[in-house]
């Protein structure tokens, strides 16, 4: 994976988070304070701003330059939380010379823990990791069967979907919704929200060979 990829799929998740606005502001502001969007504008653009450096960067280390990017520009609890990710992807990745999709697996699931590990938060809670949990480990197990990237793709966007519509009927224990009991129930969490967007984007760009 040359870096240019990664600019590539970070043009089409801005692109993507941008046509999203209205869905993503408006869940963060029911049982959040309505930041969400705005914070993922901003990290958004703060990539965008990073690609011609980021260019001339292996991919590991472009990664890990995102994440550090992430950490300074968005605030609130997902900043540090999609740093984390980017930052264990990147050391992940370094641990090989050439970068096959089950590595990027790997480093997706290594990202995931990251996250897990840093929000104290697990699957259940209606946080972003009731999208990204799932996907990490269907990611991982079509990749060590060696099914193509095509197929994995196909494969990972209905997870995702489904994985965002689990929290609609869950209690939030973690995060700002968290003292909103059962207020909550019958909303999509801001967070998972953003992270279906990011790899349905992802996800279309490979199974349409782009
Ligand atoms: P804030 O909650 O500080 O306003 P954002 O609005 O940017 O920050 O992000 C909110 C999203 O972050 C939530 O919708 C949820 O998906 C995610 N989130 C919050 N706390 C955690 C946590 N401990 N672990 C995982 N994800 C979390
Ligand atoms: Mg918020």
């Amino acid at each position: 994976m040359h870096s240019s990829v990664i600019n590539r799929y970070a043009a089409a998740i801005r692109d993507a988070i941008l046509a999203h606005e209205a869905d993503i502001e408006c869940l963060d502001r029911e049982i959040g304070d309505g930041d969400h969007y705005i914070n993922m504008k901003r990290g958004c653009e703060a990539i965008a701003g990073l690609a011609d450096e980021l260019n001339t960067l292996p991919a590991a280390d472009a990664l890990n330059k995102i994440g550090m990017k992430l950490l300074s520009t968005i605030g609130g609890a997902s900043g540090p939380l999609f740093a984390s990710f980017f930052m264990s992807m990147s050391k992940t990745l370094k641990t090989s010379d050439t970068i096959t999709t089950l590595q990027i697996a790997l480093a997706f699931e290594a990202g995931v823990q990251a996250i897990i590990q840093r929000g104290k938060a697990q699957a259940g809670e209606k946080t972003m990791l009731d999208v990204l949990i799932p996907v990490a480990t269907t990611f991982q197990q079509l990749a060590e069967q060696g099914q193509s990237d095509k197929d994995i793709a196909a494969a990972l966007k209905p997870i995702a979907s489904d994985g965002l519509e689990s929290t609609r009927n869950m209690l939030a224990t973690k995060g700002r919704a968290s003292g909103l009991g059962e207020r909550v129930i019958g909303h999509l969490d801001a967070g998972a929200k953003s992270c279906q967007v990011m790899i349905d984007t992802i996800c279309d760009l490979i199974v349409s060979g782009q």
